[in-house]
């Protein structure tokens, strides 16, 4: 962040609203490079590095207060998009890794998982002992920005809760620019679709 808006972010909003759009513009021109350049991995990569410094910006300033906690899964049940290059990040991810995918719940879930029962909502990549993502360092954009400012309480109970969260507005326009016109879709289905091209090209 340049110094100029370090000192004022914390006073105005104006001057957030004007540093949202230079770092968004910049970050969209950024990813556009990246992936022509580096490769979409690489690309997404860096958005997320960049998310990830807004979010401890944010955290110093934060109003409402982020209250999310390691383990806590609440929003993991809940329906999440993610574009074609985020699909390929967490697929490439996993194979690194070698970590399993459940293609039977993802094959379940790839419609949609609202009419599923609960049992059935949490990710493919929700690691069920732990409530900790196995894709952590490569989670989508969906799931950095949907934030959590009531107590903890209200997350837990096997999601029954009724917790007030919220999505930061800066984290929206991220998505919109650097998902762009690219393909999206449900994550369990998006992957399924890594799965079978990658199955295509042996
Ligand atoms: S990708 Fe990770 S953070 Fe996102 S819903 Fe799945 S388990 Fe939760």
């Amino acid at each position: 962040m340049p110094d100029l808006y370090k000192e004022k972010f914390k006073q105005n909003s104006w001057y957030i609203n004007l540093y949202q759009s230079y770092d968004i513009i910049k970050l969209k021109k950024a990813y556009k490079k990246d992936r022509k350049n580096k490769g979409v991995i690489s690309a997404i990569e860096n958005v997320y590095r960049n998310v990830d410094n807004y979010m401890n910006e944010y955290r110093k300033f934060e109003k409402p207060k982020i209250t999310c906690e390691k383990g806590c899964a609440f929003c993991c049940s809940k329906e999440v998009f993610i574009s074609d290059d985020e699909a390929k990040g967490i697929y490439n991810y996993v194979t690194k890794n070698k970590l399993k995918i459940d293609l039977n719940k993802a094959t379940l879930q790839a419609v949609s998982k609202q009419n599923l029962p609960l049992i059935h909502r949490e990710c493919i990549f929700l690691d069920t002992e732990s409530k900790e993502c196995k894709v952590y360092n490569l989670r989508p954009l969906s799931c950095r920005m949907l934030l959590a400012s009531s107590e903890p309480k209200f997350c837990q109970d096997n999601k029954k809760g009724n917790p007030f969260y919220f999505l930061l507005p800066k984290m929206e326009n991220i998505k919109t620019a650097v998902w762009n016109s690219s393909i999206s879709g449900v994550l369990p289905a998006m992957i399924l679709k890594q799965v079978q091209e990658e199955r295509m090209t042996k």
